[in-house]
């Protein structure tokens, strides 16, 4: 029988376990040790941010995220409906009420021509997702944000070494949150980054990721005791792991490369599939490619698991996923009965191929293939 092709397996670029040992040899191995801090220079350099923090998570980082915006109760927050529970669910700790928005037709990202009307004067935030790292329309909803008042925090979980119109995504919104979890570009296991755009938000992002106390100014200095100076929670990660994502990122360029090479032989393989109807990614002239993720966008349930299921009986394991929220066990009786369509249809429709750096010529052929048989039979 052919291997079986699983829809991610992480990748090692070589120096992971190396770096881990420095660290420890390095006699410090909590959080913010000598790769934390390479790590956070490396991303404010590259992306030319005011100040990047690594977190346990990119959830963490939307937490945090949510208490710097000091939310109380009752505030609003606007998030679209096809995103994971984490988007919403920081703002939902914090006492916040959501609104749901749509996605596009196009493409799964939020659709900004929805978001003029959802906004009340209890709105305090839009969240953008950067779906598959393909960027919203930012200059837009930028618009829509300052007119109105608003705080814009990108998550950013999926949008690594992606950019708007030039810009790295993650320097556009007051905050954004980044994702190192396995099934990302560039991984540390779990691990994530709260990027500040904002310098007002900086001291206190320190003090809220380090339990609630000034502990980072004390270590450079400008203060000669820490203590307890506001809330806060453990948003740190230790050093082992960003000794491990410290490996990845001097691979990026490498594991960009490769992933965006197995991207456009997808793209170029699955062209003629839209002529029968199939959605393939669209990338709007404002947005790149980062790689992330390939998916297909079937024409109905029905469909996409018949090609689920027959591509399991050839072992390749693609995966759907996100179930709009607003229709969620947790949220849906609280939503306010809005229908959102296309939010509905991605849930139903989208499918996600196998795409990771190991995933060779041969094997990815296998899947091409599997796929237009499908098709074929159908
Ligand atoms: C992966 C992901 C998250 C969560 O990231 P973690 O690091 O696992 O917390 C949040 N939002 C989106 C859009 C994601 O893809």
């Amino acid at each position: 029988m052919l291997p079986a092709i699983p829809f991610n397996r992480p990748y090692l670029s070589g120096p992971e376990t190396q770096y881990i040992e420095e660290a420890v040899r390095s006699g410090k191995i909590s959080g913010d040790g000598i790769f934390t801090k390479r790590c956070h220079q490396f991303f404010e350099q590259h992306m030319g941010v005011h100040k990047a923090l690594l977190t346990t998570s990119c959830t963490d980082a939307l937490e945090m995220a949510a208490i710097l915006l000091d939310l109380q109760p009752g505030d609003e927050v606007i998030v679209p409906s096809y995103t994971f529970v984490s988007t919403p669910n920081a703002f939902v700790l914090r006492g916040a009420k959501i609104v749901f928005a749509d996605s596009t037709k196009e493409n799964p990202n939020i659709d900004v021509t929805s978001l003029e009307e959802l906004i009340t004067p209890r709105t305090r935030a839009i969240v953008p997702v950067h779906y598959a790292g393909i960027a919203c329309d930012m200059d837009a909803i930028r618009a829509l944000a300052d007119s109105h008042g608003l705080a814009i925090v990108e998550d950013a979980a999926q949008a690594i070494d992606s950019f708007y119109k030039g810009r790295p995504l993650g320097s556009i919104g007051e905050l954004a949150a980044f994702s190192f979890h396995e099934t990302k570009n560039i991984i540390a296991g779990e691990g994530g980054m709260l990027v500040i755009n904002e310098a007002r938000y900086a001291q206190r992002a320190e003090i809220i990721r380090e339990k609630g106390t000034n502990r980072s100014s004390f270590f450079r200095g400008e203060v000669d005791k820490y203590g307890w100076v506001d809330v806060g929670s453990s948003f740190l990660p230790s050093d082992i792991i960003a000794a491990f994502l410290w490996a990845q990122i001097e691979h990026m360029a490498d594991i960009q490369h490769r992933r965006k090479a197995i991207w456009q032989q997808y793209y170029e393989a699955f062209s003629s599939l839209t002529q029968l109807g199939v959605g393939l990614p669209v990338i709007p002239d404002y947005a790149t490619n980062n790689g992330h993720m390939f998916y297909l966008v079937c024409r109905s349930l029905d469909e996409r698991s018949a090609l689920i299921d027959y591509l399991r009986q050839k072992q390749i394991l693609p995966v759907f996923h996100y179930l709009s929220l607003h229709k969620s066990p947790f949220y849906q009786s609280k939503h306010d009965g809005r229908a959102l369509p296309w939010a509905d249809h991605y849930t139903d429709c989208l499918v996600r191929l196998p795409l990771y750096y190991q995933l060779y010529p041969e094997l990815q052929q296998r899947v091409i293939e599997a796929v237009h048989e499908f098709y074929q039979r159908s």
